[in-house]
């Protein structure tokens, strides 16, 4: 049965034609395509190739980027793609994330006109798939004690270093890899000194290492990338960004798409919820029928509503170009904590059956455990906030 969507408050009205018209695009590729597999490739920790061809043909990839073969959408139409995908699965959203918004969004913002031509066409048509290395294997929450380094050698620089928990690292064409250089008047080493680089497959030096054992995001690619004497032409660092300023710009892209990214999930699990409660009866009458279990799906629906919202407001920000990286960082908050939280309850209510990936609350929920920290920990967004409204900083 076609995914009817979550509007209690009927928010449908307040989006453009255009808006529904993606929106609706998405919702019958993530029926058609993402659903009758991804509980095969969930289990068998598997990324679907033909995926990102896929996405490549509907638009989703670099959907809000203009130009180089892009959709050049706004970005509440952007947002409601992510919902969509992630509706069908974290995996398939975080993939499509990556692939625009930290990969091809730097690329479009610092990128030579060259690193341009050579890969946004390719990758907003899924031909060519991308990763960001910022994560380390000691440095996560804190990127700006990365190790990672690139020398200056002539005409040359020389990477070093080990990238960790990197999506669509295994799959990528060229990884967008930050690193700090030794280049005077760069802070000798500091974090003012960290560059991005575009390291394509098969530079020599380069090499990645899927990461496996998963409970979580397992229909997606996570993997190290790992760089020993890995020589680049000076011409592949992105000229136009220096210091932590790039990859946290690429950041709150990202983040603003995965708030409305946990809505898809949180949509799933209340359907599935409350499809199956009005359906299995216990003590005579369907589960829905008991007022315990009705209070659990009318909090379902008031928190999706008011996530709804929250993303669609961030989203008109967005485009009256006032949007602070604090409130993107209190939706990316708010709408992950209510996704995991319904994800938990949906599973409760489907019982036995909710532990198995016959159903999807299961698996929404391990998934959602790594949005949760990816992307910003819920921590550190709430000292992002903290530091907002006190203006006194918790952390470095
Ligand atoms: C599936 C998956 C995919 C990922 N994809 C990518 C990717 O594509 N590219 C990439 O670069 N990274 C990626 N990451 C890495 C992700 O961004 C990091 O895991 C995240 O930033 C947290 O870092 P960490 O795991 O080292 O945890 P830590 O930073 O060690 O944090 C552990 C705990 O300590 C808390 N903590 C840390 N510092 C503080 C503080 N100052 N105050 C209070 N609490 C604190 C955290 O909130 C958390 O609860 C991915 C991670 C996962 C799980």
């Amino acid at each position: 049965m076609p995914f009817a969507g979550v509007d209690f408050l009927q928010l449908d009205e307040l989006l453009t034609e255009e808006e529904r018209l993606v929106r609706d695009t998405f919702r019958r590729f993530v029926d058609d395509e993402i659903l009758p597999v991804i509980g095969r490739h969930f289990r068998e920790g598997t990324f679907d190739a033909s995926w990102p061809r896929k996405l490549g043909s509907l638009g989703a990839l670099g959907a809000s980027l203009t130009g180089y073969g892009c959709a050049g959408l706004g970005p509440v139409a952007y947002g409601l793609i992510m919902q969509e995908l992630e509706r069908g699965d974290s995996g398939v959203r975080s993939f499509a994330s990556v692939q625009g918004a930290l990969v091809m969004y730097p690329i479009h913002s610092f990128g030579s006109e060259e690193q341009k031509q050579r890969w946004l066409p390719k990758m907003a048509a899924g031909e060519a798939i991308g990763c960001f290395g910022l994560t380390e294997p000691d440095f996560g929450s804190n990127p700006g004690g990365m190790r990672t380094t690139a020398r200056r050698v002539g005409d040359t620089y020389v990477l070093n270093g080990e990238k960790r928990w990197i999506t669509n690292g295994g799959l990528s064409d060229v990884a967008v890899v930050w690193a700090k250089t030794d280049e005077d008047g760069a802070g000798q080493g500091g974090a003012k000194s960290v560059r991005g680089f575009l390291v394509e497959r098969g530079t020599p030096g380069f090499s990645t290492r899927d990461i496996h054992g998963k409970f979580s995001l397992r229909a997606s690619v996570t993997s190290e990338l790992i760089f020993e004497d890995c020589v680049v032409p000076a011409s592949a660092m992105l000229p136009g960004v220096q210091g932590l300023r790039g990859p946290l710009s690429c950041l709150n892209q990202a983040r603003f798409g995965i708030s409305f990214g946990a809505i898809g999930a949180a949509m799933a699990c209340y359907d599935e919820a409350l499809r199956y409660t009005k359906d299995r009866k216990q003590f005579s009458r369907p589960l829905a029928g008991h007022q315990l279990v009705q209070a659990k799906l009318v909090d379902m629906l008031e928190e999706i509503s008011k996530a709804q919202l929250l993303s669609l407001h961030l989203g008109r920000l967005k485009v009256a170009g006032t949007l602070r990286p604090a409130q993107i960082s209190m939706a990316k908050r708010n709408n992950v904590r209510m996704a995991l939280h319904i994800a938990r309850n949906a599973r409760d209510l489907l019982g036995a059956n909710g532990i198995t990936d016959e159903y999807q609350a299961g698996r929404h929920m391990c998934n959602l455990e790594s949005v949760f920290t990816y992307e910003g920990t819920d921590h550190i967004h709430t000292l992002v906030i903290g530091e907002d409204i006190t203006g006194i900083p918790a952390f470095d």
